[in-house]
């Protein structure tokens, strides 16, 4: 059957003269970030490498996306990455989009938490859960004064004992032991679940936070181990909630990054696919067999492949490989999560949205989780005279919101807005995006299943994992998956 393709079919360029050895034959499953960029290692690996992209959207990015309209420019997922690790700045400044990236507002770079009845701001000094400036402790409403010197207490809070590096504790435990109840339930809870929508007393410390970890073992605590971090890195003691002046995003919007290296893919020669990957065999010669009704003949016989689909898609796919292997990755969790988009002209929300975004604690028990203030983060994400405001709704804790209708969720984040940051009348954009099953859950044990997993995969070679679910959720980690994965695929038929 000839595959139905929206995508530009493309043939290797690295196919050499006859004489030459038949180029290594790679498939990768998925064309999110991960896969994009495992595509891109092995056909710039220096072998003569054959690649061939399968994925069934018929668009690259995966959850990554951007809608342009009438002015407006809404992230439909990622809207921003971290560019204090290398590899996102690394592939923007090779796919030469450096002049596209830009840094948060400086006017912006704070959070806000809903204490008290109101907005206010995160102390000063204090990122995520690591304490640097007493003053900003000392000064901060959000505590109550009991609060406050229990947080202040924690450089005297002894560190935990611990068996072996691969101790884990869940990001609950670990914030309750060092920072106090009321500190984990008024800042960490909130600042967190902004970043994972997880289920704090399951999130793994180990896997999600190995950096504070690391401050309270190296360090005894997070005050000393910040501070110690601050002597190395001037410049980020005016951390409020997040080190926000250490995230970009791209001016055009984040679906250029995975459009432009699919274009340099294409151009390199990659095979683009639009298809399901169904199956994958192993077969006596040592290579693999693909089941997908999109490729046919000599296509679904590859020397290695990649899986950078989520981990409930390789669990089946793999199932008829190895089963333990597909018992390991069907047991990683996914959450889901809503974002309502809401755009309203300027004068019709109250509060001066001067901030990235506001979370919302748990214990206030309203259903939003947070709101990120796009038109105050970054300019051009909304017309003259008019903000826009990404409003997250569900996670870990709340799974039932994603049973809402649009409309009903339309209203929730509307009521929420009203009530928070008194947003008035109607607003001029509504657009909502269901992330349903999106985001891996890093629970506790988590960093020890991912080296089972590899520990599994090593006994197949030519077979490699990559994506989100693995070693970080970001955009950089997910980057660095995808190098490591190619590198793996090309060291593996190097070898054979
Ligand atoms: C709502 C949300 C907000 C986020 N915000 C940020 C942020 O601000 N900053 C940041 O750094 N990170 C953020 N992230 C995380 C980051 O965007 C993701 O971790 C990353 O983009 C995931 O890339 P991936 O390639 O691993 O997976 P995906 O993007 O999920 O790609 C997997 C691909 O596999 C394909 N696939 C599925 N089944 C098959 C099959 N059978 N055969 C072939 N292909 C298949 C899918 O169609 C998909 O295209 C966010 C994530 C979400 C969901």
């Amino acid at each position: 059957m000839v595959p139905r393709l929206r995508w530009r079919f493309a043939l290797g360029v690295n196919h050499g003269p006859l004489s030459k050895p038949k180029p290594t034959h790679v498939a990768v499953i998925g064309a999110g970030m991960a896969g994009l960029v495992a595509a891109d290692a092995l056909v710039r690996g220096g072998a003569a490498c054959r690649v061939t992209l399968i994925e069934p959207s018929g668009r690259a990015g995966g959850v990554i996306g951007t809608v342009h309209h009438d002015g407006w420019l809404v992230e439909r997922s990622a809207d921003c990455f971290l560019a204090a690790r290398p590899e996102g700045q690394a592939l923007v400044s090779r796919l030469g989009l450096e002049h596209d990236v830009v840094g948060v507002e400086p006017g912006a770079r704070r959070a806000l938490i809903w204490a008290g009845g109101r907005p206010r701001r995160a102390p000063q000094g204090f990122r995520l859960m690591a304490p640097s400036r007493v003053a900003g402790i000392l000064g901060t409403p959000v505590l109550s004064p009991v609060g406050r010197l229990r947080l202040l207490w924690e450089r005297l809070v002894p560190s935990r004992r611990v068996g072996s590096p691969d101790d884990d504790e869940s990001l609950e435990s670990f914030a309750v032991r060092r920072l106090g109840r009321e500190a984990f339930e008024r800042l960490v809870q909130p600042l967190a679940s902004g970043i994972w929508t997880a289920d704090p007393s399951r999130l793994s410390m180990a896997a999600a936070c190995p950096e504070f970890l690391a401050m309270e073992r190296e360090w005894g605590s997070l005050w000393a181990g910040e501070r110690a971090r601050l002597r190395r890195q001037p410049g980020g003691a005016d951390a409020a909630g997040a080190r926000y002046g250490q995230f970009v995003t791209l001016a055009s919007g984040m679906e250029s990054l995975p459009r432009r290296l699919a274009e340099e893919l294409r151009r390199l020669g990659v095979r683009f696919v639009e298809g399901r990957v169904t199956g994958v065999g192993k077969m006596p010669d040592g290579r693999w067999h693909l089941d997908a009704a999109c490729l046919e003949g000599d296509a679904t016989t590859v020397d290695a492949v990649v899986v950078a689909a989520p981990t409930y898609v390789a669990a089946t796919v793999l199932r008829g490989v190895d089963p333990d292997l597909a018992a390991e990755l069907a047991a990683i969790e996914y959450a889901g999560s809503c974002i309502v988009s809401l755009g309203y002209a300027r004068d019709d929300v109250f509060h001066p949205l001067d901030a990235a975004g506001m979370v919302v604690p748990r214990t206030a028990g309203r259903r939003i989780l947070a709101a990120s203030f796009s038109s105050s983060k970054f300019p051009g994400r909304a017309p003259e005279g008019c903000v826009l405001i990404r409003v997250f709704v569900g996670g870990a804790l709340d799974p039932g919101v994603m049973r809402l209708e649009d409309g009903e969720l339309v209203a929730l984040a509307r009521r929420e807005l009203a009530e928070l940051l008194g947003a008035r009348g109607k607003p001029r954009l509504v657009r909502v995006e269901r992330w349903d099953h999106a985001i891996p859950q890093y629970h506790v044990g988590h960093s020890a299943r991912v080296a089972r997993i590899d520990a599994l995969v090593d006994l197949h070679p030519g077979l490699a994992l990559a994506g989100a679910a693995y070693r970080g959720v970001g955009i950089p980690q997910v980057i660095a998956s995808g190098q490591a994965a190619a590198k793996r695929c090309l060291t593996a038929t190097r070898a054979s």
